[in-house]
């Protein structure tokens, strides 16, 4: 057959089906399977099924079998008809669809997955946490973004539990590491299970423990917001709201999931640091410290950061001008509700 489609040939009303193909000869329709061809009468098709997305084509038969097959363009081939009265309403079809799906990610990513990212992150139990934490420790050691620290040399945690204390935290939900990490430069980071990391580098660039204080203070928001397993969670459940909509198929549907992925990171980084600022500055406040210590090492961090660009990877703290705004706003109006922000 010069132009023949090849596909399965379903068993009426049954999943039994065998490979063949259909084909025009001469006009009319030609079905070939194992046991040889078959001319089919003009009224024998019952129906072709509209292309939509990669679905397989259903050529359904008059006597209940059904032909289907992938190769989308060999049925509007076969059947120019059908395309040209279908192509219409498919055109339609296909663009209130693919707007329907757009609206029910963009709905579920904005409402749907921070609630069930923080619902999760809040039944995490702690020694899961605490696994995290490890886990996540040791690959940093392992990739050598982190190096085994010297220690504690500003001997910083007897003045972190200090500070916890007197703002009324329990001083053991957290642990405080202090590595050398020259690839990462000054930075500090939370864990989910309270595992809190600065680098000496930090240490170095602040000069004042006031001020690493101040920032292992935000670090804490981090904690008590559960930022980090929200994130974790999210970039998880993105990928799967993202393949349940759409069947896992699609080169599209990558580049949807990248993009969506990376804004969400983006902007749930902005929140949860905005977040953990006004954390910060309340602990700080409870802990009878200055909260404006938190905005001057924002700006050292800056300062020297310049650089860095605000989009480079391991810009874990974007907008810092507009933070530290809002830092000393809050520092300078006390008891004011921060959540009004
Ligand atoms: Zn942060």
């Amino acid at each position: 057959m010069p132009d023949s489609v090849s596909g399965r040939l379903f068993e009426a009303g049954s999943s039994r089906n065998a490979p063949a193909a259909l084909g025009r000869d001469g006009g009319s329709l030609v079905l070939r399977t194992d046991a040889g061809a078959e001319r089919l009468p003009p009224e024998g098709v019952a129906s072709v099924s509209p292309a939509l997305g990669r679905t397989p084509r259903r050529v359904a038969l008059a006597d209940g079998r059904v032909f289907e097959t992938k190769d989308t363009d060999g049925i509007d081939r076969l059947f120019p008809k059908a395309r040209g009265v279908l192509s219409g309403a498919r055109g339609w079809t296909l663009g209130a669809l693919a707007a329907a799906t757009v609206a029910i990610m963009a709905a579920t990513i904005v409402f749907v997955l921070p609630l069930a990212a923080s619902l999760a992150a809040a039944l995490t139990p702690s020694p899961v946490r605490s696994l995290i934490d490890s886990s996540a420790l040791s690959t940093l050691r392992t990739i050598g973004l982190v190096e085994e620290g010297e220690g504690d040399p500003q001997d910083l945690e007897p003045q972190f539990g200090e500070m916890l204390r007197a703002a009324g935290e329990d001083p053991s939900d957290y642990r405080l590491i202090v590595v050398e990490a020259p690839r990462i430069g000054p930075n500090a980071f939370a864990m989910p299970g309270g595992t809190l990391v600065v680098t000496t580098d930090l240490i170095e660039l602040l000069g004042r423990d006031e001020l690493v204080l101040a920032v292992l203070a935000h670090e804490v928001g981090h904690v008590t917001g559960d930022h980090g397993l929200q994130l974790l969670y999210r970039a998880l459940g993105l990928r799967a709201v993202i393949d349940g909509l759409t069947g896992g198929a699609g080169a599209g549907v990558d580049v949807v999931a990248e993009n969506a992925g990376a804004l969400l990171t983006l902007q749930n980084t902005r929140g949860f640091e905005r977040d953990a600022d006004a954390a910060a500055v309340d602990l700080l406040r409870r802990a009878g410290r200055r909260p404006e210590a938190l905005a001057e090492a924002l700006s050292l961090i800056r300062e020297d950061c310049r650089a860095c660009g605000e989009d480079s990877i391991l810009s874990t703290h974007p907008g810092m001008e507009e933070r530290i705004e809002a830092i000393r706003r809050l520092a300078a109006a006390p008891g004011e509700d921060q959540t009004a922000r």
